[in-house]
């Protein structure tokens, strides 16, 4: 195959991954080729602030030295090994007590995988293992949220709770049931408070739980901040309410920390943040500063136990995948956790998401703004068609697909999710990015707006 640019050749070859293929076909992409600290640069040599950290992960930039060196060396050392069979590996080992020394409260025990779906998915066939252990076949319906977003194994994406991702694949599946999305702007009756639009998400749950059979519900799944959903911080007291349904009904908790973990939300974990206290934790992404693919399924004590008298009876725990717990993978996590101990990535965040989320705040003066809300260096800003009555712009406007091309062309990568607008920048941008970071988000509007509210 011969072609002038990576442009035409990657049009000719790869199937990308959720993107409208038939458009992409005509419109092709940005092939990015190098990064250095919050940004990335294409091929034609344009720089961009990735206000995304990629995919939500890129925690410590583009350009750490130290990951690559450390991948390098255990490279060298031992490229791989596994944790099937009786075996094990020091990184692994070293990254398990590292993880577990900062794990949310109640935590003792780790699995890793490759990724934040392979997590979650490994999690799904525990919970279920846990309860046949408890002599409870019958208890498996996994509860997950409207907008969700918990990966795309075919489990951990019948939890999440995202219609295009269940269309056309046959998803989700019939043990898992959905939830309301907890997105008090969009979604609050006229003078319902938060805790009152609260008491009203957790009475569906706990309705949706006795319709269902109590004793057919294993567990509820949620991330802290709901990411995929359009970065949508909890509404004051749900996650309080929610457990409480939770606990009367022994239906176990995860906490879907992929995006939350490791500083996101200005503590360790969104659990911190959100006072959590879940069964199980998943969490990816800022485990490496994505520098590498892992994931960690951390689960409780009493989880544990019971596993380990059902694998008596069965011989094996039949659960594991090749490049679970790769070695390379875990050196550069340990490496990663180390850093952000020493530069005490949580105090930074403290100190800067607060310019973020003021900086954010402020544009909701902009015409094409609704709403902003966010907490530490995650955020989600709602562009409405008209604030004073909440009317959305109608959906064949694209209108957070048009500020996000907009940016785009000033240099700045944001991420559309429907008409919100995400920022979950690397936890190591300085004062002066946001700065710039918000300037070329205004000029995206102030470029979008002509369009989207024509004089
Ligand atoms: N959980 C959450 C909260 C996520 O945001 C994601 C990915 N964005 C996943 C799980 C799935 O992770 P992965 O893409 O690594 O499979």
């Amino acid at each position: 195959m011969i072609a002038n640019s990576h442009d035409l050749l990657d049009r000719a070859t790869l199937i990308h991954q959720q993107t409208d293929l038939a458009a992409y076909q005509d419109t092709g992409g940005t092939i990015m080729k190098h990064g250095e600290g919050v940004y990335v640069f294409d091929e034609a040599g344009n720089k961009y602030l990735e206000a995304m950290a990629g995919l939500w992960c890129a925690s410590l930039g583009f350009s750490e030295k130290r990951l690559a060196e450390v991948a390098y060396k255990q490279m060298l050392e031992l490229p791989y090994y596994h944790t099937f069979f009786a075996k094990s590996h020091v990184p692994s080992v070293e990254l398990a007590d590292r993880l577990l020394a900062i794990a949310p409260k109640g935590m003792s025990k780790v699995m890793f995988q490759c990724s934040g779906s392979e997590a979650n998915d490994a999690a799904i066939k525990i919970i279920w293992y846990y309860n046949n252990a408890l002599g409870r076949p019958q208890k498996k319906k996994i509860i997950g949220r409207v907008r969700g977003y918990h990966g795309n194994t075919v489990a951990s994406v019948s939890v999440s709770g995202q219609p295009h991702m269940h269309a056309d694949f046959d998803a989700p599946l019939a043990m898992f049931k959905h939830t309301d999305n907890p997105h008090y702007y969009r979604f609050h009756e006229d003078g319902e408070t938060e805790e009152a639009f609260s008491t009203r998400m957790a009475d569906n749950l706990e309705k949706l739980i006795l319709a269902e059979g109590p004793d057919t519900v294993a567990a509820f799944f949620a991330e802290p901040v709901q990411g995929g959903g359009g970065a949508i911080t909890p509404p004051a007291g749900y996650f309080e309410k929610i457990q409480a349904v939770l606990k009367k009904y022994d239906v176990l908790f995860l906490a879907d920390e992929v995006i939350c973990g490791f500083g996101r939300t200005g503590n360790m974990w969104g659990s911190e943040t959100y006072d959590l206290r879940p069964d199980l934790v998943s969490c990816a992404k800022a485990l490496s500063a994505s520098y590498q693919p892992i994931s960690a399924l951390m689960i409780s004590d009493k989880i544990y136990e019971a596993m380990v008298s059902e694998s008596k009876k069965l011989g094996t725990f039949g659960h594991g995948f090749t490049y679970g717990g790769h070695p390379v993978a875990c050196a550069v996590a340990s490496e990663t956790l180390k850093i952000y101990e020493e530069r005490d990535i949580i105090g930074h965040v403290r100190k800067v998401g607060p310019l973020l989320q003021q900086g954010l705040k402020d544009l909701e003066a902009h015409p094409l703004v609704g709403n902003a809300r966010g907490v530490g260096l995650i955020a989600g800003v709602e562009l409405m068609a008209d604030k004073a009555k909440r009317i959305p712009f109608a959906p064949e406007l694209k209108a957070g697909i048009q500020v996000m091309e907009e940016c785009h062309k000033v240099g700045l990568i944001v991420r559309a999710i429907g008409d919100r607008i995400a920022f979950t920048p690397p936890l190591v941008i300085s004062a002066g990015e946001i700065d710039e970071l918000l300037a070329k988000f205004r000029k995206g509007l102030d470029a979008a707006l002509p369009r989207l509210m024509p004089a």
